[in-house]
């Protein structure tokens, strides 16, 4: 239950603040805990993408006032922005804004992929591991990414969320950085910078590694959306991602030699948790019970990063997917996890096995997409936005307006309970509502 004290927590909730940079954690209830140290992830881990790093040098006095805050409201004595050293911008803005009382320091991070995993984030910031299973608030650690902290900060304001900055990268005339109301169209968000460069072309939304190629070009821009990355359709990152998965298993279960270089390069595994995605897919291939087969049950512990499968096995296996979908199942059965060492020890060797971003791109054939996407600050029009009722874990908000209302930019049009799992939805443009469904709200723009 939320108090109606006026707190951050409130605050944070009415705006319908969700973690910018992930499944979309609502807020409200991750700052509503007690904290050591506070992390802003700028680490922006993914080739290709942008909005974080330019952000964190345009945006940086609203993070770090969201950063402080939090700080504050979760009892931190300390914070910190963990971001690439190669970030230039961003640290030269945040260094200059840093007061020595702040209690706020810059960690920079090597470029590989992925220092922006938070489990592997905690480990570099503070040599803290977060035991399989858990949060970073399990080790005293409250993460979350350099929007939310902007989101934060304009919540403590009164204002709603209502945009997103967004990469838009890949085949299109003119890679950019845009700010655009939620519910935008992915084809609007194109057509802004430049349109495609291929025909028929295909939309990952989200990093080439752990984003998903979207259905159709009229889905919409949702809190969550950090980059659209427009490629060819028979592009490998495209194709990987959108075999069918009875095809993947039954090719895991024919070829998969065993060669343990999976394990050698698991982000998880290397921090120390009981866990070998080779066992897993060795289980898979003698077919073995999911909870009754040890081997199998640890997939729980994959983040789905993919670097396993992209980078290091040589049959490029997708087993970061295989472990998302029986991590899913093992939920679905309510399997209760095995219990995990309290404290995981990293491999000595972790320092030497870490894959640098740059690599990944050229081994993900992206190196030719690898281009400056700059921010491009003018507000765009949108006719018709499509507003989803759910872009967050937890419930779908409900709606509260009706056909044909007339709203303005950031009235509340879907309603959710105080202390309720989920996040309230706002109007991201004024204009008169045109559809209402269970899932979205249509608003057209005047
Ligand atoms: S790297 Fe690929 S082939 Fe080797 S053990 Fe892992 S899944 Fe099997
Ligand atoms: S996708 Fe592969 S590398 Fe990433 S956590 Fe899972 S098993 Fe490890």
């Amino acid at each position: 239950m939320i108090a109606k004290n006026d707190s951050l927590v409130e605050r944070v909730w009415r705006a319908g603040v969700v973690g910018a940079g992930g499944a979309g954690f609502p807020t409200w209830k991750k700052i509503d805990a007690r904290a050591e140290i506070v992390i802003v992830n700028g680490a922006e881990c993914e080739p290709l993408l942008r909005n974080d790093q330019q952000l964190m040098a345009s945006r940086a006095a609203e993070i770090l006032r969201g950063l402080k805050l939090v700080m504050k409201a979760v009892g931190a004595k300390e914070g910190v922005v963990a971001l690439k050293e190669k970030y230039r911008a961003a640290i030269g803005e945040l260094s200059r804004l840093i007061k020595p009382a702040d209690g706020v320091r810059l960690h920079p991070l090597k470029g590989v992929y992925p220092a922006g995993d938070e489990f592997v984030l905690v480990y570099e910031v503070c040599r803290r591991v977060v035991p399989a299973g858990k949060i970073p608030l399990a080790v005293g650690v409250l993460v979350s990414n350099p929007e939310t902290f902007l989101n934060i900060a304009r919540a403590e304001k009164g204002e709603a969320v209502t945009g997103r900055f967004l990469t838009v990268t890949g085949a299109v005339k003119r890679p950019k950085t845009l700010r655009l109301p939620i519910g935008t169209p992915l084809k609007r968000a194109v057509e802004l910078a430049g349109g495609a460069t291929v025909e028929d072309p295909a939309l990952v939304v989200g990093g080439p590694m752990m984003g998903e190629v979207a259905s159709h070009d009229g889905e919409p821009v949702t809190k969550t959306t950090s980059s659209i990355i427009v490629l060819p359709r028979d592009h490998k990152v495209v194709v990987r991602k959108q075999q069918a998965l009875d095809f993947d298993l039954r090719k895991t279960m024919e070829i998969c030699c065993q060669c343990v270089y999976c394990t050698l390069i698991c982000p998880r595994s290397l921090l120390g948790h009981e866990f070998k995605p080779h066992l897993v897919m060795r289980s898979l291939a003698l077919g073995l019970p999911y909870p009754r087969s040890p081997g199998l049950s640890s997939a729980a512990a994959c983040c789905a990063c993919d670097l396993c499968g992209v980078y290091s096995c040589p049959m490029e296996l997708p087993i970061g997917r295989l472990n998302k979908k029986i991590a899913g199942e093992l939920e679905d059965w309510n399997w209760k996890r095995t219990p995990q060492p309290e404290r995981p020890r990293p491999a000595p060797l972790r320092e030497y096995s870490l894959v640098p971003v740059s690599r990944l791109t050229s081994r993900l054939e992206l190196k030719d997409y690898d281009l400056p996407a700059p921010t491009d600050d003018h507000d765009h029009t949108v006719d018709r936005v499509f507003i989803p009722l759910k872009q967050h874990i937890g419930r779908p908000a409900g709606a509260v307006v009706k056909r044909n209302q007339k709203v303005k930019q950031g009235d509340l049009i879907g309603g959710m309970e105080p202390g309720e799992m989920g996040a309230r939805v706002h109007a991201s443009i004024s204009g008169t509502v045109r559809e209402v469904t269970a899932e979205m709200v249509v608003i057209e723009a005047g």
